[in-house]
């Protein structure tokens, strides 16, 4: 016979008492925090969403109605050719040199920012630089529904937010995957604060990834007139620059050249010059000076592996 006691404890989880939420639900609940709905606003009449149970986000004007998955609000349709990423672990000290770049320049500019900064992060995936944000304002969206993420929209279609709120809208190693990149800047423009900043890594000499979703390389010069044509400008620029990483991009190249080689023979001998030259590139590396972040205008041979960007609005 169960006793009182066992009652409690097994029946009270399953939801007896009303009220009570199951961890999916609670889940839910958490998914949307209560101040990010104050920072949206119904992108057909510009007012109010409340959260209405069942329905999703719902304008309290137009009537509006926003589905959810899971918790997450779909302004835009899921792109279905899109293969969400894997998630990796990601840290100070994680990932590629490249990535090693991106994190210390975003952890510099938000540890600047304010306390009480509402930041944006597009494009965030799984979150790969969240832990920079503990503790912050922090909001993120994506056009595919990751668990990590506040909100699925592509905003160079439709954008849920009020005007003129974030002060810190971040883009890391997202532009290269927008197709139509400047009505997304126009879009962001049109969200981050007079004082606020858009912060952006973007890979130059770095291999196709993520495909087919990945449509270009990103200049200084086409960035720059980009941000003015979006009515932002550039505050600063920098390069991350690493010949030992852009020699081991290329052998990479030549390890395919090698196998793809004709006759046997000949692959052989490729495969061999590319074994000695990895192992010269790896003694190159250890005298060579490291990987260094500089100024665009101050290198005489500008091959970065990516830019560093920061923006403001244009005066
Ligand atoms: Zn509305």
């Amino acid at each position: 016979m169960i006793g009182f006691l066992d009652y409690i404890i097994v029946k009270l989880p399953q939801g007896i008492i009303p009220g009570f939420l199951n961890l999916e639900e609670q889940r839910k609940v958490n998914a949307l925090k209560i101040d990010l709905i104050d920072l949206m606003e119904c992108p057909k009449c510009h007012s109010a969403f409340a959260e209405k149970e069942k329905q999703g986000l719902v304008c309290t004007k137009c009537g509006n109605t926003i589905k959810m998955k899971d918790g997450i609000p779909l302004f835009t349709d899921i792109p279905q050719a899109i293969e969400p990423w894997e998630k990796v672990e990601r840290g100070p000290d994680k990932g590629t040199a490249w990535r090693k770049s991106n994190w210390r320049f975003l952890n510099t500019l938000v540890q600047k920012l304010p306390a009480d900064a509402k930041i944006l992060d597009v494009g965030a995936g799984h979150g790969d630089f969240a832990d920079i944000f503990e503790g912050r304002h922090y909001f993120s969206l994506d056009i595919v529904p990751y668990p990590e993420v506040d909100l699925v929209v592509d905003l160079g279609v439709v954008s849920p937010f009020k005007g003129r709120i974030f002060d810190a809208v971040i883009l890391m190693n997202v532009l290269e995957h927008v197709y139509e990149s400047r009505e997304l800047m126009k879009s962001i423009q049109r969200i981050v604060a007079p004082e606020g900043r858009v912060i952006i890594t973007v890979p130059f000499l770095l291999k196709v990834h993520q495909a087919p979703f990945d449509f270009s390389r990103y200049t200084p010069y086409f960035i720059e007139k980009m941000a003015l044509e979006c009515g932002l400008q550039v505050e600063n620029m920098q390069g991350y620059y690493d010949p030992q990483y852009i020699l081991n991009e290329s052998l990479g190249n030549a390890w395919q050249f090698s196998i793809d080689s004709q006759p046997k023979a000949q692959q052989f001998i490729a495969k061999m010059l590319v074994f000695v030259i990895q192992k010269l590139v790896n003694l190159f590396g250890k005298v060579a000076r490291k990987g260094y972040v500089a100024d665009v205008s101050s290198q005489t041979n500008p091959s970065p592996v990516g830019y560093l960007v920061m923006l403001r609005k244009k005066e």
